[in-house]
């Protein structure tokens, strides 16, 4: 599965390494460390550590055509 966290959303909130430690660690008082890449096996942690994010900051599987609702595209304005 493919993770990415926007980290100039995060906020160091560290809830995400509380609920899915193998995927996401606090690196000091604020700075995130992930991984980008992590098995599957930890999807069901790493899905309830994105929706626990404060800040959403957390985007899973945007890169394996799974768009999420801000990826869908906005009609261009009819001129
Ligand atoms: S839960 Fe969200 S804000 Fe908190 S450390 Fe994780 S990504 Fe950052």
């Amino acid at each position: 599965m493919r993770v990415v966290v926007d980290l100039s959303r995060c906020e160091g909130y560290a809830q995400c390494a509380f609920l899915a430690p193998d995927a996401f660690r606090m690196h000091g008082e604020e700075a995130l460390m992930y991984d980008p890449d992590p098995d599957d096996a930890q999807r069901d942690r790493v899905l309830r550590a994105a929706a626990a994010c404060p800040v959403q900051a957390i985007l899973v599987d945007r890169l394996e055509g799974r768009p999420q609702e801000r990826d869908v595209p906005v009609p261009a304005a009819s001129s």
